[in-house]
């Protein structure tokens, strides 16, 4: 994905990634500069910010519509709008898409003439395990 954009592997975005995917859940540039550190190694979090940013651009990353937090697209592979179902419990996100929804909610806001950047699905809630 990295390569496909034009990206260099580097160390920073090596322990970025890494970081996002062993803590598994939406975390602030601190979360993961906390975990860097746990495994002797450093890097800025001006860096880690800069480094999140990119990876929300290339759609391998998501900014959390609530927190701001950042999490690991779990669905990369899928092109399209990844909408979010969020516990409030343990913090798990995961993601599903719907072209008909997409195109319902494109529907909707077609006579309002408002210029629409992008938008964000998300439900709240609990998930199976936490309500078991
Ligand atoms: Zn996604
Ligand atoms: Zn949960």
């Amino acid at each position: 994905m990295l390569k496909r954009h034009d990206l260099k592997y580097t160390r920073p975005r090596r322990l970025v990634l890494r970081a996002l995917a062993s803590l598994k859940k939406p975390c602030s540039p601190y979360d993961v500069q906390k975990w860097i550190h746990a495994k002797n190694e450093a890097v800025h979090v001006v860096t880690i910010y800069r480094v999140l940013e990119t990876f929300v651009r290339i759609g391998i990353v998501h900014r959390h519509p609530c927190d701001g937090h950042f999490f690991l697209c779990s669905l990369p592979a899928q092109p399209g709008h990844h909408r979010f179902l969020h516990c409030t419990s343990c913090g798990e996100v995961r993601e599903y898409l719907n072209e008909a929804l997409c195109q319902a909610e494109e529907q909707c806001i077609r006579s309002s003439h408002f210029r629409v950047h992008t938008h964000v699905s998300e439900f709240l809630g609990t998930c199976a395990a936490c309500a078991a």
